[in-house]
């Protein structure tokens, strides 16, 4: 298998990471967004399929105990896992393939694919992340509450990755990222 070909994406829930990466796959149609399975309940406006595949805790086991899922973590309460399949196929046909998982499932990724960039997405600050979390409005309480929790150990562990990025700045935020895609696929052109 090629190595170098896989970009892990992390950072707390609410840091943006959603809407950066939306703005990079327009701007690259030729990288590979990998869809992860989850037992989370879909959101207002989410698709089967498109934004996870959403399963139930006993599939999702099923896929687990199958070895269907390079890597997976239970976040808040859900399982989230992403698929091995599609992604062993993307990478055997050479595109640069980009997971956006938290962080116990970067870990196992980079035990996998020690080569693969690991990039972290910072909040301004902590307090604006909350503000984020809760401006989402889609979630029940308990589950924010999680969230920020989580969050506080994610951005604890932060240093483990290859590149952090603080997303105060969009623009700023999306050079950054576009900078660390050129590095590991020279091919993937900036424009
Ligand atoms: P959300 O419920 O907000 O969509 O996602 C919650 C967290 O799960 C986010 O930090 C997201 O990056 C992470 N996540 C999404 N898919 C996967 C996955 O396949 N594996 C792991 N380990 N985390 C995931």
């Amino acid at each position: 298998m090629q190595i170098g070909r896989l970009i892990v994406f992390a950072g707390p829930s609410g840091v943006g990471k959603g809407t950066l990466l939306r703005s990079l796959l327009d701007k690259h149609p030729d990288l590979y967004l990998s869809i992860s399975a989850t037992t989370r309940p879909p959101r207002p406006g989410e698709i089967n399929g498109h934004h996870y595949y959403f399963v139930s805790r006993e599939r999702f086991e099923t896929m687990v105990a199958e070895g269907q899922l390079l890597e997976w973590a239970e976040f808040a309460g859900n399982y989230y896992g992403t698929p091995r399949q599609p992604v062993e196929r993307a990478i055997a046909e050479g595109k640069l393939v980009v997971l956006e998982i938290e962080l116990e499932g970067a870990r196992q990724v980079r035990k996998t694919f020690p080569e693969g960039m690991q990039i972290f997405i910072l909040p301004p600050s902590e307090a604006e992340l909350e503000r984020r979390i809760r401006a989402r409005g889609q979630d029940p309480e308990a589950a924010i509450a999680r969230r920020l929790q989580r969050a506080k150990a994610e951005i604890a562990a932060a240093d483990e990755f290859d590149l952090k990025i603080v997303n105060d700045d969009f623009d700023r935020a999306i050079a950054a990222l576009e900078a660390a895609l050129f590095a590991v696929a020279p091919s993937c052109r900036v424009h």
